[in-house]
């Protein structure tokens, strides 16, 4: 599991960067217009001031949003984006912590750059926020969207069918292969104009996952954190819109085990109302599926869960840590441990909100409740409130981690928080040859910053061991293969 979306909006740039000539896709515009008196509260709206030009970086480019008209009637803001192909390539780099670096959201897929400029430059305006004047975003307003070069597989038409049953009124028009030869055709482009009443929110929302879903990208590596996303945008119109299914299959990438549960969350919801825990379970579970199902063996989270259950209990811990604790898989058979203490800390919001659903904390007798805790906090900043612990779990976490991050994480874990026990799982890179549809050189997921083999998860350890003052040891989890080892390495630090 991933932390699904920066936390915060993007961070605005000190030093733009240079743009590398010969990308594939250079720049990207989106112009958004509210009409009608008062149409500059769209700056309010944006949280982006009409009077100035607004540059933010991102991890395959950079964003500016400035406004080319800006009258009383009429209020337009532009969100274009350069894409910077070496940007991509050095995907993650760089020192200090920046969540929205960390959390790029999908940034491989050309449309799909404008879905991450506009969760990354309009997260507030997304999520239905506007501090200043919080009635603007609970109204539905007339707004205008242009984007003058859409990819949409599927033409014209679809792109109506996509927009039309959610109240728009659409003008999609081909683009030409080429205009001095007509008779070459279309190409797969359109130019989109939209017009429509309704909340700003809703309108990103549907440009979020509309704009990828026109494109049908397929070449990229998606995981289950998608699935997450596309509920949790597409709630309140994706349930009921007539091509439901199309979205689904083509924004998770037309993969089954990923396209599959979210398909059943989506008849979990027609057949029980919006019954919120039931789905809410159904989510976990389908997350955890179609996790299973990417890394090849329904059981190997299974047995990884086993294996780490196991370490913690023989290390006789009593006060137990769960770091990156995601939404709570190992918290969930940890509760009924009969441990005197249990936390579990994650730096997604969303993953807590998870985690504290489905381990129905708001039904546990108060007794059991009080052993519990989740806390937010990112395991890069240092951090009292985990000390005075026994043992601490890192499953499936420092994957995710730059170097310096990692580092930093590691100075944190070892050095401050101290517990005898830390037990690390981590996929083992070797055996990922394994898996025929992972392809060569890919990692497991699209979010890991690097997966080690035996050898070096074993100098890490050493490192470790010999910077912090504890001993370490081994274990593979999974079925050992004789030249390639087992799918999950686990490390067992002791003081
Ligand atoms: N341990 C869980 C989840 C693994 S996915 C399991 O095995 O099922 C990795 C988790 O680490 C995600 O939930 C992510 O939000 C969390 N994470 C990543 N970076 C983090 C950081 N710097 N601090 C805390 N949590 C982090």
């Amino acid at each position: 599991m991933h932390p699904p979306e920066p936390a915060a909006e993007a961070r605005r740039s000190d030093t733009p960067r240079a743009t590398s000539a010969g990308g594939i896709v250079d720049r990207l515009l989106l112009t958004l217009t509210l009409t009608g008196p008062g149409a500059t509260d769209l700056g309010y709206l944006l949280h982006k001031h009409p009077d100035r030009v607004q540059e933010f970086s991102l991890p395959f480019g950079k964003a500016q949003v400035f406004y080319p008209e800006a009258e009383p009637e009429r209020c337009t803001a532009a969100l274009m984006l350069e894409i910077d192909p070496v940007g991509l390539v050095r995907r993650g780099a760089g020192g200090g912590f920046a969540l929205a670096e960390y959390v790029n959201d999908r940034p491989y897929v050309a449309s799909s750059f404008l879905a991450v400029g506009i969760v990354s430059v309009f997260k507030s305006a997304l999520a239905g926020n506007c501090k200043p004047r919080p009635e603007l975003a609970a109204t539905a307003l007339p707004f205008e969207v242009e984007v003058p070069v859409v990819p949409a597989r599927g033409g014209a038409d679809l792109v109506r069918r996509l927009l039309e049953p959610l109240g728009y009124a659409v003008d999609a028009t081909p683009i030409p292969l080429d205009p001095q030869y007509p008779e070459w055709g279309n190409s797969r482009y359109v130019a989109l104009k939209l017009a429509g009443t309704v909340r700003l929110a809703e309108l990103l929302s549907h440009l979020y996952v509309l704009l990828p879903v026109l494109d049908d990208e397929k070449h990229y590596w998606v995981d289950d954190t998608e699935i997450e996303k596309l509920m949790r945008r597409g709630e309140g119109w994706l349930p009921d819109h007539p091509e439901r299914e199309l979205i689904v299959k083509r924004y998770l990438k037309h993969q089954a085990s990923l396209y599959a549960p979210a398909t059943a969350q989506l008849q979990a919801l027609d057949a029980e109302g919006a019954d919120d825990d039931a789905v809410d379970e159904s989510t976990a579970d389908g997350v955890e599926a179609a996790e299973a199902n990417l890394e090849g063996s329904v059981l190997l989270r299974d047995q990884r869960l086993d294996a780490v259950e196991a370490a913690v209990k023989a290390s006789g811990a009593r006060r137990v840590l769960d770091l990156g604790c995601g939404p709570g898989a190992l918290l969930r058979r940890l509760i009924r441990g009969g441990y005197e203490s249990v936390v579990g800390v994650d730096v997604s919001i969303r993953a807590l909100e998870l985690a504290a659903r489905r381990l129905k904390l708001d039904l546990l007798p108060d007794e059991q409740r009080a052993r519990i805790t989740l806390l937010h906090g990112a395991l890069t900043y240092r951090d009292e409130r985990l000390a005075g612990y026994d043992a601490a779990v890192l499953q499936e976490v420092i994957e995710h981690l730059d170097e310096p991050r990692l580092a930093v994480a590691e100075q944190n874990v070892f050095g401050t928080a101290r517990p005898g026990t830390v037990i690390v799982t981590t996929p083992n890179a070797e055996y990922n040859v394994m898996w025929p549809s992972l392809p060569a050189g890919a990692f497991r997921h699209r979010d890991h910053r690097f997966e080690w083999t035996r050898e070096e998860f074993q100098a890490w350890g050493a490192r470790v061991c010999e910077r912090h003052g504890y001993r370490v040891d081994y274990r593979p989890i999974g079925p050992l293969d004789e030249t390639v080892g087992s799918p999950t390495q686990m490390a067992v630090f002791t003081r």
